[in-house]
């Protein structure tokens, strides 16, 4: 079964990594477009990149990566929740060759990270921690890699592996240093640990279970293996989210639409869920007393 991830530990070395294979929420995800084969690539690494960081960060919420203003990928999205759901979407101009690197498709822009807890009790919205991550580098593993290298204090990589059958991929990570341990041999063991890491092959990644690939690798180590926490596709795009965002969007635009077409229709990108309001809708969001009802400030973004 794939959809799942495993935490593991190289007690020895004194590193810490995640595994992740996705199988059918990759379906679901990929599903939803039809995607140039380069950008489906790329959207199925961001997908397995954020289930891994997700799992490595203590948050209650959500965790979402996106990359915006570039060509011809102008904008990616990949989020996963504290609970496993995983969602995620492209959008792209033009023709984009079968051979189109990373650098192809991401001539300019930024990636932003956004952890975003939900609120607590009295709060309108939770607290949120973003990171600015540079589209540097060959693939979408190595800017995250630059971007720990430049960020944290732990040695952390990813290795990421995505094609229209799954998605996967691995990332270690150094343990906080500690008296037991002297930063050259933490320093050897961290070369070591990658150096054998680098040898997988994206077929390795995509077809190994989480024991095979990491006895493959680290079978002279001392490697304990947790148990797996099962991950999947959810949306959470409801009939609030999209009130909200035609509350935003005006009422003189909103009532603009029905006149026109009769019904304001929308569509969730991420799960194709159709949502349909009609004038009584519209009434409920913009009543002529003028005080809305069944809206939430701050919540008015499909993700
Ligand atoms: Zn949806």
């Amino acid at each position: 079964m794939a959809d799942k991830l495993h935490r593991f530990l190289l007690e020895n070395l004194h590193i810490r990594g995640e595994w992740v294979q996705l199988e059918s929420a990759w379906q679901s995800i990929r599903d939803t477009a039809d995607y140039p084969p380069p950008v489906e690539r790329v959207l199925g690494e961001a997908l397995a990149a954020v289930s891994l960081l997700a799992e490595s960060l203590k948050f209650d919420g959500s965790l979402v990566m996106q990359i915006q203003g570039t060509q011809p990928v102008t904008m990616l999205v990949v989020q996963a929740t504290s609970d496993g759901g995983l969602r995620g979407i492209a959008h792209w101009q033009g023709e984009i060759t079968e051979d189109a690197g990373f650098n192809d498709l991401f001539d300019a822009g930024t990636m932003v990270i956004t952890v975003e807890n939900k609120p607590q009790p009295g709060q309108q919205q939770g607290e949120r921690y973003q990171s600015l991550v540079a589209l540097q580098g060959a693939s979408l593993a190595d800017c995250l890699g630059s971007y720990f290298a430049q960020s944290e204090q732990l040695n952390t990589r990813l290795w990421l592996a995505a094609d229209k059958q799954r998605v996967a991929g691995v990332m270690l990570q150094s343990l906080p240093a500690d008296s037991t341990i002297k930063p050259e041999v933490a320093e050897e063991n961290w070369q070591h640990a990658t150096a054998l890491a680098e040898t997988l092959t994206d077929q390795e990644l995509l077809t190994l279970d989480a024991s095979e690939l990491l006895h493959r690798l680290y079978h002279e180590e001392d490697l304990r293996l947790y148990d797996a926490v099962p991950l999947h596709f959810a949306c959470t795009c409801s009939q609030q989210k999209i009130e909200n965002a035609i509350y935003s969007m005006g009422e003189q635009e909103a009532r603009g639409i029905l006149a026109e077409q009769g019904k304001i229709s929308m569509d969730c990108e991420f799960c194709n869920q159709h949502y349909e309001l009609d004038s009584i809708d519209i009434e409920r969001i913009f009543p002529r007393d003028g005080v809305p009802h069944g809206t939430q400030q701050g919540a008015n973004k499909l993700h």
